[in-house]
């Protein structure tokens, strides 16, 4: 499987608007984070893990050229804003895209992206199949993903795992039981928003503390705010198995 990072950056992105800290000002290219995101290659399937505002960017970059499904963690719009722009894989290969994501989750995405589903069907609007899923595991055009039950404060949100990766992004809490799940992935990938704690995401300390206790061979940190500090200064002081994500960044699993 190959993974790429699209985005690692948290809601507002790095910089921030109208912000003149160093991290904004910093030149380095690991600096610039757009909104979270991954594409997954595995099974000769094209698959991506939330599509927020910095969408079509992120899949111009990569130059990914099929989707076969867009899967949901969660329905905040750092994570759903960019749905409108899969039409253009509607227009490539002729079928609606399927989507994956918790009942709550697609009931937020009728009501934010109304004239998707008015049953108007308006030429040129994204066709989506929505695929409701649970904590029970579910397959994705043919590829098997494991739900992981995470709380984002007090919000249940999902993070997956396949194969020998896991992708957990927005939470700041997992029971013991969620965790048995995760044992064994080779990679896991995890939010950590900045060095101080917050109330609804990971702060770098418990970030570290849970990748030790979960072992993976790697681990790399995502969701970012510009106040975690500069990419090159925070790397220094990871344990040698952790490292920070950055946009671009793309690992075999
Ligand atoms: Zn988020
Ligand atoms: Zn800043
Ligand atoms: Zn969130």
């Amino acid at each position: 499987m190959k993974v790429t990072f699209l985005g690692t950056g948290t809601s507002q992105g790095v910089p921030v608007i109208g912000c003149s800290c160093e991290v904004c000002r910093s030149v380095d290219y690991r600096d610039k984070r757009l909104r979270v995101s991954v594409h997954l290659q595995v099974e000769g399937k094209s698959i991506i893990i939330d599509s927020g505002p910095d969408f079509r960017q992120q899949v111009l970059r990569e130059r990914i050229r099929t989707l076969d499904a867009l899967v949901f963690t969660h329905e905040h719009k750092d994570h759903t804003a960019g749905l409108d722009d899969i039409r253009a894989y509607n227009f490539i290969q002729h079928r609606d895209m399927p989507v994956y994501g918790e009942e709550r989750v697609l009931e937020q995405l009728k009501r934010e992206f109304a004239y998707i589903f008015s049953g108007v069907q308006y030429p040129g609007i994204p066709r989506v199949a929505l695929n409701p899923i649970t904590e029970a595991p579910f397959y994705a055009e043919g590829v098997l993903f494991t739900p992981i039950r995470v709380k984002h404060y007090k919000l249940p949100i999902l993070g997956f795992r396949v194969g020998d990766f896991t992708y957990i992004t927005d939470a700041n809490q997992i029971s013991e039981e969620e965790k048995e799940k995760v044992r064994g992935s080779k990679v896991v990938v995890l939010n950590a928003l900045r060095q101080e704690p917050h109330i609804s995401h990971f702060s770098l300390q418990e970030a570290i503390e849970l990748l030790e206790d979960l072992q993976p061979e790697r681990g790399y940190l995502t969701h970012i705010s510009h106040l975690m500090g500069q990419h090159r200064e925070v790397e220094l002081t990871l344990p040698d198995f952790i490292r920070l994500g950055y946009d671009g960044l793309q690992i075999e699993v």
